[in-house]
């Protein structure tokens, strides 16, 4: 069991930090997801402070994750955090963008919670680390709301471009006849896309 006073503090500081953590109901639904699948292994792409691999390890201390960040400052502040709460062994930590690691290992599941306008580059790289039967789960699949939005009710160009991209995830999603993926409204919304077994 976690020392939750540790990790409430890690979470209100990266909320005061504007870091876009995972929401309660986001880590709720991956701690579920994660113990009825009987997932041992997982691969995070967006490691921030190391709060989402926290909690996805407080399911069952024979859960491992690998988790990858690009920047140096959250980097070191992860290291820190996972030594306050005495995760370093179930948790291995990579310094470096996403498109630069190259894995061996499989996993039971993918969690991409990155660059939203990378996902169909990260899905497309990662693919090949997911056992068959694992699943590939996707974070802020609503956009805060805007994927909902016509499209020329956002003034922003900027936004409006990462809107598409989302939406072009989707479709990418959809027409993957490799996965079955469902959409869920949960947090910033959520795609579970399960690795069909051949
Ligand atoms: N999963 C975390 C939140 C991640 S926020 C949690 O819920 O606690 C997204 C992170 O992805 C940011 O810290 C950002 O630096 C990182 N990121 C974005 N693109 C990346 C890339 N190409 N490679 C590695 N990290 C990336
Ligand atoms: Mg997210």
């Amino acid at each position: 069991m976690l020392d939750y006073n540790i990790i409430n503090q890690i979470k209100e500081n990266a909320l005061d930090n504007n870091i876009p953590i995972m929401m309660d109901d986001g880590i709720k639904f991956l701690k579920k997801y994660i113990r009825d699948h009987n997932i041992k292994n997982i691969l995070e792409i967006g490691t921030a402070v190391g709060y989402s691999a926290i909690m996805m390890c407080d399911v069952s201390d024979d859960i491992f994750v690998t988790t990858i960040e690009r920047d140096e400052k959250r980097y070191l502040e992860a290291i820190s955090n996972l030594k306050k709460v005495g995760l370093e062994d179930r948790i291995k930590l990579i310094y470096n963008d996403a498109f630069n690691v190259n894995l061996k290992e499989k996993f039971d599941l993918i969690f991409i919670d990155a660059a939203k306008a990378q996902n169909i580059n990260f899905f497309e790289k990662f693919q090949y680390n997911l056992k068959k039967g694992g699943t590939i789960i996707t974070d802020n699949m609503n956009f805060h709301g805007l994927v909902f939005k016509d499209e020329k009710d956002i003034k922003s160009r900027n936004l409006r471009q990462l809107v598409k991209k989302v939406k072009l995830y989707k479709d990418f999603l959809n027409n993957n006849s490799d996965f079955s993926t469902e959409f869920l409204d949960v947090g910033d919304g959520l795609a579970i896309s399960r690795f069909n077994e051949a």
